[in-house]
C-alpha cells in the first residue's frame, strides 16, 4: 500500500504495526516446514518480482527477506511506526479524519484510513475443555517456539489442515514420538516443488520478460483451477481423483487410508499440497489419532473413547480468528454506528473494500475477497489501486467523506451471496470460510480476473461525496 502511495505521489503516510518488525503473516508463522501453498513467482508483486526465488514454493524466511528487500528498496522505513497496536477507529464527521486509537494512549489522526491487518493475523486455541489444565509446554503454529528443544519428545499435534501438514513431516524427523489428532481428513494434492537451477535465476535477471511470461502462465494455470475448486464440473472430478491416487500410491494400509479420506466435495475447505504429510503418519514414531478430542488433562489429551494420551508438548495447528461476525477493535463510522454491531451477522462490504457509513476507510481481504485456487497478492494489488483511487480523489478533491451508498453495498451482496450459493465452499463442510449460520462472507466467488475487472474502476455513481465545508 505504502509503495502504490508513494508512487502516486502520496506521501503523509503513517503505517502502524504492532509488532517490532515488518514481515506480517511470514514474520509470525516460522514454524519448521513453513512455506506458501502458491509458486513464489505468483506469490510476490507484479510490479516487484524477485529473481533470485530459490525453490518454486518459497520457505517463510525466504519470503520474509522478499519483504525485507520490498521495504528497503522503496525507502518504506520513515514510514513505519512499530509497537503500535491500534485498538480502535472512530470518524469525526464534522472533520473529515479518523482518530486511531493506539494501545497507550496516543491518537493518530488521518483523512483516510487503510486496513491492513492481515486476514489470519490473531491466532486462536481451540474451545477445547480442560486447556488452561494442561501442564505442559503449549505452542501454537503462528507463535513457534524456537527454543524448544523437540529431541525425545512426546508430542501431540492439533489439527491437520494447511500448518499441520506442513509441520508434521519436521516434527515427525524431531520429535520422540508424534500424535496427530485430526478431526477432519482434507484433500491433499502433490506439490511441484523444485529447486531453481542457477541458469534459470540468471535467465530472470538477465531477461525479465520470461519471468513476466512464466508469472502469466501460472497466473492462468492457477486461474483454470478455479473451475475445479470454486464450483462443482468435470474438473472437480479430475481435481478429486488425483487426490485419491496420492492417497493411494503414498498409504498402503487401507484403514490408514480410510481414516485419510475426505467425505466433502474438493475445495469445500482449503486444498492441501504435500508430497511429506502422508509418508510421515507412516513413520515408526508418529500415529494418527482420529477419536475426538473430550479435553485436556494435566498430563495431556483425553479422547471420546476414554484413553488419556500424555505428552511433553501439545502444538496447536488450529488456525486463526478470521473475524467474520465483527471487527478485529471496534470501528465507530458516521452517527457513532459500530461496524461490529453492523457485521454481527456477518461481514459484508462494497466490492469487499468500502463500507457505507464509514466514509474514507479502504479494507485489504474484506469480506468476500479471499481466493480459493490463486495468489492473494494477485487480489491484493487490485485492493491497493483501488484504495489509491478512492484516496487520491479524496485529496484532490478536497473531499471530507467519500461514502459508498447503502443500496450499491446491498445490491453487491445480493449478487456475491447468489453466485456463493452455487460453489464447493457452499456445499455443506463445516469450514472456517463461514460463518456459524453457513453464511459465506470471506471468499470472492469468481476468477481473481473478474475480481480485478470489477476493482479497476471506482465508479462515482455508486459512492456520496461531501466536499470539506467551503470546499
Ligand atoms: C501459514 C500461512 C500460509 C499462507 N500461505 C499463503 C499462500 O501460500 N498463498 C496465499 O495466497 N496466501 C497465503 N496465506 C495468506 C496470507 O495471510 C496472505 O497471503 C498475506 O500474507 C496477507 O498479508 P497482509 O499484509 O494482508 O497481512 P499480514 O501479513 O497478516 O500482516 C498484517 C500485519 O498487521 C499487523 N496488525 C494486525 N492487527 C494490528 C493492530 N490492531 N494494530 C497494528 N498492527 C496490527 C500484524 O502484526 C501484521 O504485521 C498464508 C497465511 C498463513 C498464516
Amino acid at each position: 500500500m505504502a509503495i502504490q502511495l508513494q508512487q502516486a505521489g502520496i506521501r503523509d503516510i503513517v503505517i502502524l504495526e504492532r509488532a517490532d518488525a515488518v514481515g506480517g503473516t511470514w514474520r509470525d508463522n516460522r514454524y519448521p516446514g513453513a512455506a506458501c501453498d502458491i509458486p513464489s513467482n505468483l506469490y510476490s508483486y507484479s510490479f516487484a518480482q524477485n529473481p533470485n526465488w530459490s525453490r518454486s514454493f518459497s520457505g517463510s524466511g525466504e519470503i520474509l527477506d522478499y519483504i525485507h528487500y520490498l521495504v528497503s528498496h522503496f525507502n518504506l522505513a520513515p514510514y513505519i511506526r512499530f509497537k503500535q497496536n491500534v485498538t480502535g477507529l472512530n470518524f469525526d464527521e464534522n472533520a473529515g479524519l479518523w482518530h486511531a486509537s493506539i494501545e497507550g494512549g496516543d491518537t493518530v489522526r488521518a483523512r483516510a484510513v487503510v486496513m491492513a491487518q492481515g486476514p489470519l493475523s490473531n491466532a486462536i486455541f481451540p474451545d477445547i475443555a480442560g486447556l488452561e489444565k494442561y501442564k505442559g509446554h503449549t505452542i501454537h503454529s503462528a507463535r513457534w517456539d524456537h527454543d524448544y528443544d523437540f529431541s525425545n519428545k512426546r508430542v501431540a499435534v492439533i489439527g491437520t489442515g494447511a500448518s499441520a501438514v506442513q509441520i508434521i513431516p519436521e516434527l515427525v524427523k524431531q520429535a520422540g514420538f508424534v500424535k496427530v489428532f485430526q478431526r477432519t481428513p482434507g484433500w491433499v494434492l502433490p506439490r511441484p516443488d523444485f529447486e531453481t537451477p542457477e541458469w534459470n535465476k540468471a535467465l530472470f535477471r538477465k531477461f525479465p520478460g520470461t519471468q513476466d511470461a512464466l508469472r502469466k502462465a501460472l497466473y492462468v494455470t492457477h486461474e483454470s483451477m478455479a473451475l475445479a475448486v470454486i464450483w462443482n464440473s468435470p474438473l472437480t472430478r479430475i481435481a478429486e481423483r488425483i487426490g485419491r491416487l496420492h492417497l493411494r500410491r503414498q498409504v498402503k494400509d487401507r484403514w490408514l487410508r480410510r481414516q485419510l479420506t475426505p467425505d466433502f466435495r474438493i475445495g469445500c475447505k482449503r486444498v492441501l499440497l504435500s508430497n511429506d504429510y502422508y509418508p510421515a503418519l507412516q513413520q515408526p514414531n508418529c500415529k494418527l489419532v482420529t477419536w475426538p478430542i473430550d479435553r485436556l488433562s494435566e498430563q495431556g489429551i483425553r479422547t471420546a473413547e476414554g484413553i488419556e494420551h500424555q505428552f511433553d508438548c501439545i502444538v496447536f495447528a488450529t488456525g486463526f480468528d478470521v473475524c467474520k461476525t465483527g471487527t478485529p477493535f471496534p470501528i465507530t463510522g458516521l452517527g457513532g454506528r459500530a461496524l461490529h454491531d453492523e457485521w454481527a451477522r456477518g461481514a459484508q462490504a462494497y466490492k469487499s473494500i468500502n463500507v457505507a457509513g464509514y466514509p474514507n476507510l479502504f479494507l485489504t481481504f474484506g469480506p468476500n475477497s479471499g481466493p480459493g485456487h490463486n495468489s492473494a497478492l494477485v487480489y491484493m494489488e487490485s485492493q491497493l489501486d483501488y484504495a489509491v483511487r478512492g484516496i487520491q480523489k479524496i485529496l484532490d478533491e478536497d473531499l471530507k467523506m467519500l461514502d459508498v451508498k447503502a443500496d450499491a453495498q446491498a445490491a453487491h451482496n445480493k449478487a456475491i451471496q447468489a453466485r456463493l450459493a452455487n460453489t464447493n465452499w457452499n456445499s455443506g463442510c463445516k469450514s472456517w470460510y463461514l460463518t456459524e449460520d453457513g453464511h459465506n462472507v470471506t471468499m470472492y466467488p469468481g476468477f481473481a480476473t473478474q475480481y480485478a475487472l470489477q476493482m479497476r474502476t471506482l465508479d462515482e455513481a455508486d459512492y456520496r461525496r461531501t466536499p470539506m465545508a467551503g470546499g
